[in-house]
């Protein structure tokens, strides 16, 4: 299982294993519902570079 980082509504951040749907876990600080943050630079990383060629050759 990857591991993902949760945000609560106060800022603190959460690194936990879950399954790929878990879209929010209880902050264990605050108890509050923290929402998880997507990585950006991994999803970049995948689909950015391949789009970018494509785009990139027409545009230009
Ligand atoms: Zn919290």
């Amino acid at each position: 299982m990857p591991v993902y980082e949760f945000e609560c509504p106060n800022g603190e951040v959460t690194e936990k294993l879950v399954k790929m749907d878990t879209k929010e876990i209880e902050c264990p600080i605050c108890r509050q519902k923290a929402k998880k943050i997507i990585s950006a630079c991994t999803f970049e990383l995948k689909g950015g570079g391949w789009f970018a060629d494509g785009y990139a050759s027409k545009k230009h």
